[in-house]
């Protein structure tokens, strides 16, 4: 027996772990190129070096992920990708969404870490109306203001105009239904913990039920492989270069210290895992795959 039937795409990207009460499903949104560049601090070469210590591809590439979180039948989504508009490998969100068992109209609340385009875009549809149509949007009081009201265009150099204009464009049809806040983001089984400094308003989470964990980190890392090598590095995308060192050395020893299971929007897909220090560096190990996960 032969068949001349070859694969063409990957199967959905999905995956259920369960956090005590609360079902969170990772759900890939695709990858895009990582540019070397944003690692200003380390010669092209050095980065390279990096990477292929590592047995990692040059160039590089980021995974995007988004989160489904179900506590007894409220469905959060924590960020929502790349969307339609930056690049063929991204914007699977919806798709691997409908794998996962979810129709875009279940979500109740879009949780946001930060408003980078990587993470909002996915709000809208190409046409720009909304992915999410039954969706409020939760953010930190302090993201919104910054790009929503005049601060980002003020204070980011002019090659950024087009990301803000992004950015805008994403959040734009649910500015009716958008919820700011500064400490609690009102959800059961959700805490936010202040990791500012990528962004203005940038927060990680913590999801927790029956004395299980799981810390959702956001931007902390964008490669795992240089930035937790090299965790003192300051890097192009974090608008506040220094405080967003404490925040990621913070998170970190957080995770290291607690023991913790972390999941990130950069980490690689299947993302769960969890962080040692060895020396001055941080290394992430993956939690290993079980079938009775959900
Ligand atoms: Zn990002």
């Amino acid at each position: 027996m032969s068949t001349t039937y070859k694969p063409e795409v990957q199967v959905p990207s999905v995956f259920h772990k369960k956090i005590g009460d609360i079902i969170v499903t990772v759900i890939s949104d695709g990858n895009a190129e990582l540019g070397l560049e944003v690692f200003y601090e380390l010669e092209k070469d050095e980065a390279v070096k990096i990477l292929r210590e590592h047995l990692q591809t040059v160039p590089a590439h980021m995974n995007t992920n988004a989160f489904i979180v179900n506590n007894n039948g409220h469905i959060t989504l924590i960020d929502t990708g790349l969307g339609q508009k930056m690049g063929p490998t991204g914007g699977r969100l919806l798709d691997n969404l409908s794998a996962a068992g979810y129709s875009a109209s279940d979500v109740d609340t879009v949780l946001l870490t930060h408003m980078h385009p990587d993470h909002i875009n996915g709000l809208i549809l190409e046409d720009g109306t909304k992915a999410f149509p039954n969706a409020e949007v939760i953010v930190h009081e302090k993201e919104y203001e910054f790009w929503m009201n005049g601060s980002a265009e003020e204070q980011l150099p002019d090659e950024w105009k087009m990301i803000v204009t992004m950015v805008q464009s994403a959040m734009e049809p649910y500015k009716d239904k958008v919820v700011r806040f500064t400490d609690s983001v009102g959800l059961p089984g959700i805490t936010a913990i202040e990791a500012h400094g990528h962004t203005p308003g940038h927060t990680a989470y913590l999801i927790e039920s029956e004395g299980d964990r799981l810390l959702i980190w956001g931007d902390i890392i964008q490669s795992p492989v240089i930035q937790l090598s090299r965790p003192e590095l300051k890097i192009a995308m974090d608008i506040d270069s220094e405080q967003a060192l404490i925040s990621r050395l913070k998170l970190l020893d957080f995770a290291v210290q607690e023991r913790i299971r972390v999941a990130g929007m950069h980490l690689d897909f299947p993302v769960f895992g969890y962080v040692k220090k060895e020396g001055n560096r941080y290394i992430y190990v993956q939690e290993q795959w079980r079938a009775n996960d959900i």
